[in-house]
């Protein structure tokens, strides 16, 4: 992967790799990439330990979490996956003499919610870089999970491209490793004048209220306070997404 790659990458594993090398994401980056990957899975975490776990993960990256809170959380999540899976193999039990592409396509669908579960308890692994990653793997599982479900349903069940390996695509996934990452990971600069008290109050709230549709006024601050930079401007006032990582935002806050 080179430099013009990352920019229209569609691979997080890839992208992961392309980073490491030139340096890792720090850790607090990498668990806020690992937690804003699965929040995208909330709405299948039925158990309130797997969204906590969330809430945990993105505690110990901002450093308001400890390291015992981490352990605790973890534990619980990993039982909440436990059950998940318990249930998981009960269902299929129960449809062993089920026959049809229903029966099949639900068993791949009950089967996502056990790797949503699993992907809350990854990001509270004790090494962050290894939480992203496994992470990233989860998620690949679940979109696959929901691919063959599809296919299923739609009757076409088992196709000739079924032992294909997986290509390993998420774009939603890679846009939120660039929003961590960067643009272009190696070559952004800030330039310390540009940190006005404006912009300051303004980075501020938004971080703390995650309130991204503030970046285009940010954008003007940055802009008033001598700031041309397109790459950092224009991603203030792009689509997005945005999260707590986010590298403009970062680099205004002087955080890593
Ligand atoms: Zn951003």
């Amino acid at each position: 992967m080179s430099e013009s790659d990352w920019v229209t990458s569609t691979e997080p594993l890839a992208m992961l790799s392309f980073l490491q090398p030139r340096g890792p994401l720090s850790d607090r980056k990498a668990r806020l990439f690992a937690v804003a990957a699965v929040s995208r899975l909330e709405p299948l975490l039925a158990d309130d330990r797997s969204r906590r776990a969330l809430r945990v993960a993105e505690g110990v990256a901002d450093g308001v979490a400890d390291d015992a809170e981490r352990a605790h959380a973890q534990e619980l999540a990993d039982a909440a996956r436990a059950e998940a899976e318990a249930r998981y193999e009960a269902a299929v039990n129960e449809s062993t003499y089920a026959e049809g592409d229903e029966v099949i396509a639900a068993g791949w669908r009950l089967l996502i919610p056990v790797d949503a579960a699993a992907a809350a308890h990854a990001a509270l692994h004790p090494s962050a870089t290894t939480a992203a990653t496994d992470v990233v793997q989860l998620m690949l599982s679940t979109e696959e999970w929901g691919r063959q479900a599809a296919r299923w349903e739609a009757g076409v069940g088992r196709s000739p491209d079924d032992d294909a390996p997986g290509l390993g695509g998420h774009p939603r996934l890679a846009a939120l490793l660039r929003d961590i990452a960067g643009n272009s990971p190696n070559s952004t600069t800030f330039t310390g004048a540009w940190r006005t008290e404006p912009v300051l109050a303004l980075a501020r709230g938004i971080y703390d209220d995650r309130a991204w549709e503030r970046l285009p006024v940010l954008a003007a601050a940055l802009e008033d306070a001598g700031c041309a930079n397109e790459d950092i401007l224009g991603h203030c006032r792009g689509p997005g997404p945005h999260v707590r990582g986010c590298f403009v935002l970062d680099a205004v806050l002087g955080k890593a």
